[in-house]
């Protein structure tokens, strides 16, 4: 049971920080959800978190996802957030485990992802603050175009904006611009005020600035068996 208590640990004390972090940032740490990544991570790992407590759960990739979702669907109370590219051929399937995506950047998946058969996912339009097109997210430009796209789409509620701050620069001066971004989204719907930012090395500026989910990986889980 050593790695179950050195997991405990890790929740004890990443939660801690949280709620330092979010008192610092004159917030109440009640207001945040935090999800924790468990890509490249067996199942197991998501039973033991289940065990701790932990009850929102992310993954970056639609089959380990989907599978891993399969293995512990017996969990009670488990909320999958999807926060990686999601093709549009595979956004039905995920869409059956998903609670939440984190990554709507196209309109081809926030389109295949619509539906009118009365189930409700939340979503997150993912924006690039990087000036790499590559990465996952829209243009600043284009945040008010498919924000709009989300709030037609039947069965999809938007929730606000997501981002991943750039690998350089100072991730508070990124967030800052995050949240005048979540302010353009909140112009369009009021609803739409969360803001999912903030991972294992940047959750304090994230939460300095305004995020309401964070994404936290390799300090809880440890480091990924296969990380790449
Ligand atoms: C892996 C991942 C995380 C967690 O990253 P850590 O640095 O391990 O905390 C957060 N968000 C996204 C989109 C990820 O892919």
């Amino acid at each position: 049971m050593a790695a179950l208590s050195d997991l405990a640990g890790r929740v004890d004390d990443v939660f801690g920080r949280i709620a330092d972090a979010a008192r610092s940032a004159g917030r109440d740490p009640d207001e945040l959800t935090t999800i924790v990544v468990t890509k490249f991570h067996p199942a197991q790992l998501v039973r033991d978190l289940h065990a701790l407590g932990i009850r929102d759960v992310g993954e970056n990739r639609h089959q380990e996802a989907q599978a891993k979702a399969a293995e512990t669907s017996d969990l009670d109370g488990l909320r999958w957030h999807f926060v990686g590219q999601l093709q549009s051929k595979k956004a039905r399937q995920a869409r059956a485990y998903a609670s939440v995506v984190h990554s709507l950047d196209r309109a081809s998946v926030i389109d295949a992802l619509a539906t009118d058969d009365g189930t409700v996912l939340d979503g997150f339009v993912q924006v690039n603050l990087t000036d790499d097109p590559g990465r996952g997210g829209v243009q600043a430009d284009d945040l008010e175009a498919v924000a709009e796209r989300v709030l037609q789409s039947p069965g999809i509620v938007l929730r606000g904006v997501m981002a991943v701050a750039p690998v350089q620069g100072d991730p508070r001066l990124a967030f800052a611009r995050l949240r005048g971004l979540s302010e353009r989204v909140r112009s369009l719907s009021p609803g739409a005020d969360r803001i999912s930012a903030g991972m294992s090395l940047d959750f304090a500026e994230a939460i300095a600035e305004g995020a309401t989910h964070l994404r936290i990986g390799t300090a809880i889980t440890g480091n990924r068996p296969d990380a790449r």
